[in-house]
């Protein structure tokens, strides 16, 4: 075991590998029908918790949960639809986007007319199949390509869904990595989307990934992985764990890491909380990114900085929720996400974390005047080393037992790495020494 430090572990990933591996994840998890509850939700935990010592958490149907009643169990095996030549034109086995998800049990013939309510497509991308779901409000449907449903005849059509609703369970993954302190992070996903690769395949993909690779090291936090169905799983964790929230110290949500475009980070409802000023610190050093202020809408954020909890809890994307044209529907599949992208924000998540973990207050104890370095064997010479004795200046300046290490580095524009080396430099003098806590 070896303490957590951000460039071992980044090495120890292989980053370049890490971006492979987690793609291969999302082509496993893709063909699996998952809605809200149900088995495909299991079945998706199962795999996420390989290598982690993930438990599996059922609320049964029926339970209330803040203001919220969880819903009953859906599940699948089989649905099609026949035109009147008795033509298949869409079955669950070809993608499980063409049946709208939660959709209750159906089986009859009926006319276009009848049927054409409960059809869906997207006129502006035509060969795009759309995703729809009804978890809260009793329905059933089908969607597909709208090239396809502009050209339906009139005459009898065949409706066939093999589903059941029933009382069961909503089913969530939860994994606790101990740390030295008891206090949290906690990182959460949302694990209810069906065959969409970038929301939210790369966002399970990346923090299981994740979680392996941080039980094998030593780390400060102790680290909760969420996996829940959006919303409600969200709030049945929130509910069952009220009495535990305040340990969580800083919280991310993470979701849409896989696709081409820059990163966005959205703070929390605090906008100032470490976490936010962590990810803005590294993002600043990484190049193009987008950093937005928290607004209630989006994923479980909403739930997790809701007034009454108003946890420090961010959200990390590349492009945001119904910015690009893929969103919901078939098109947001393997090919868009890519390695890269997905390592990327990998990257982006250690560093942010590597910030957390180390960020501490110091206390200078040779606070009046400057103390003399050279005595001591702290100046080096060269270029590094004028950014090292600069950072120290620093260190030593605001070490007053009040300035954190990310406050340092935010008010000298150093990175923090440096800010970070200077610390652990002066440390091995009489100069200066952590602070508890
Ligand atoms: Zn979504």
């Amino acid at each position: 075991m070896s303490r957590f430090e951000l460039d071992d572990l980044v090495q120890r990933l292989r980053i370049d590998a890490a971006g492979k591996a987690m793609h291969e994840q999302i082509r496993e998890l893709y063909p699996i029908c998952r809605s809200t509850t149900g088995d495909g939700v299991r079945e998706t935990l199962r795999i996420l918790g390989r290598g982690l010592p993930l438990r599996i958490v059922e609320v049964p149907s029926g339970t209330r949960a803040l203001d919220w009643v969880v819903p009953q169990e859906w599940n699948v095996r089989a649905a099609w639809l026949k035109d009147p030549a008795g033509r298949t034109i869409a079955d669950l086995r070809w993608s499980n986007l063409h049946l709208v998800g939660h959709s209750h049990p159906v089986r009859a013939r009926m006319s276009l007319a009848e049927l054409r309510p409960h059809l869906h497509s997207l006129p502006e991308h035509p060969d795009w199949i759309p995703y729809r779901s009804s978890v809260y409000r009793p329905d059933w449907g089908f969607c597909l390509p709208h090239r396809l449903l502009s050209t339906l005849l009139p005459g009898e059509y065949e409706v066939v869904i093999d589903s059941t609703l029933s009382d069961g369970s909503l089913s969530y993954g939860e994994v606790i990595l101990p740390g030295e302190s008891t206090d949290e992070v906690l990182l959460s996903s949302h694990v209810c989307h069906p065959s969409l690769c970038n929301d939210n395949l790369s966002g399970l993909a990346l923090l299981s990934l994740l979680g392996r690779h941080l039980a094998g090291v030593t780390h400060r936090f102790t680290y909760r992985l969420l996996f829940a169905p959006v919303t409600i799983g969200a709030i049945c964790w929130l509910a069952r764990n009220e009495s535990d929230l305040g340990r969580i110290r800083h919280g991310l949500v993470v979701t849409l890491v896989g696709d081409s475009g820059p990163i966005t980070y959205k703070r929390s409802r605090r906008g100032n909380a470490p976490i936010d000023r962590a990810f803005a610190h590294v993002l600043a050093q990484r190049g193009p990114h987008e950093i937005r202020d928290f607004e209630p809408l989006g994923y479980d954020e909403r739930q997790f900085c809701s007034p009454g909890f108003d946890l420090p809890v961010g959200c990390l994307m590349r492009t945001p929720h119904g910015e690009f044209p893929e969103y919901h529907t078939s098109a947001d599949d393997l090919e868009f996400v890519t390695p890269r992208a997905l390592e990327d924000s990998l990257a982006a998540v250690l560093a942010a974390l590597g910030v957390l973990e180390r960020d501490r207050c110091y206390r200078n104890l040779a606070a009046k005047g400057e103390p003399q370095l050279g005595r001591r064997g702290l100046l080096g010479s060269g270029p590094l080393a004028s950014s090292l004795g600069r950072a120290m200046a620093w260190v030593l300046n605001l070490s007053d037992g009040q300035h954190s290490l990310l406050d340092i580095a935010e008010r000298s524009r150093l990175p923090f790495a440096t800010i970070h080396e200077a610390a652990s430099a002066l440390c091995t003098t009489d100069l200066l020494r952590p602070v508890d806590g």
